[in-house]
């Protein structure tokens, strides 16, 4: 079976991959790059990363016709308030500048310390097959660090320590990662709901 993942994120796809192949099942995932050359671009007009999820699923199943997931995140840091939170991929007033978006938060966290650091990442992933859409949500809950620290990863990868470890989780290999993820636990419910579906087996 093919699954589209509605993103233009090359890092969530290569995460999301990594993830599936261990679960063998018989899903092929397709990314938007694999299927046209035109650049999709959705807006994402929900004020909840649930809504997010639901705009761009829903979006890639009626552009292309092939049942699709989509996954929103947000890091929400609980002195401010659950902020960045939604506006996550804009906090620093332009869409996907992930290096001002690092730099904004930094500086609203200057002088904080022990608590007034605790931040979590929020995925929800979204499906949607033209029926009724499913929701899977997953958490990962750490720190905001006062630099940057390591190469790898994505938006705010580098500032982020998980519960648990001293690394960021830009200085860890994909697949450390995806052991302990937000995305990466929404992405095993999404996978333990597809072994039921419509006959697939593991
Ligand atoms: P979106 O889910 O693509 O809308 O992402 C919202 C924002 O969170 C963007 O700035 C992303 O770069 C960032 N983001 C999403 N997932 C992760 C992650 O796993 N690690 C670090 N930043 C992320």
């Amino acid at each position: 079976m093919k699954i589209l993942i509605g993103t233009n994120n090359k890092h969530k796809v290569a995460e999301i991959r990594e993830k599936v192949n261990n679960f063998r099942l018989d899903i092929e995932i397709v990314s938007l790059s694999d299927i046209t050359s035109e650049s999709v671009e959705i807006e994402e007009s929900g004020s909840t990363l649930e809504e997010n999820a639901l705009i761009k699923a829903k979006s890639c199943y009626e552009l292309f016709g092939i049942p699709s997931f989509s996954d929103d995140t947000g890091l929400e840091v609980f002195s401010l308030n659950g902020l960045p939170g939604v506006h996550s991929a804009r906090f620093s007033g332009v869409y996907g500048d992930d290096k001002e978006n690092r730099k904004k938060l930094l500086e609203l966290l200057k002088g904080k310390d022990g608590e007034e650091r605790k931040a979590r990442f929020r995925t929800v992933i979204c499906f949607y097959d033209g029926s009724e859409p499913k929701l899977f949500e997953g958490v990962c809950t750490g720190r905001i660090i006062e630099e940057e620290r390591g190469d790898k990863g994505f938006g705010y990868d580098s500032i982020f320590v998980p519960d648990g470890f001293e690394r960021t989780f830009a200085e860890m290999e994909l697949e450390e990662k995806n052991k302990i993820s937000h995305r990466s636990r929404a992405i095993e419910k999404f996978l333990e709901f597809m072994m039921n579906y419509k006959g697939l087996e593991k």
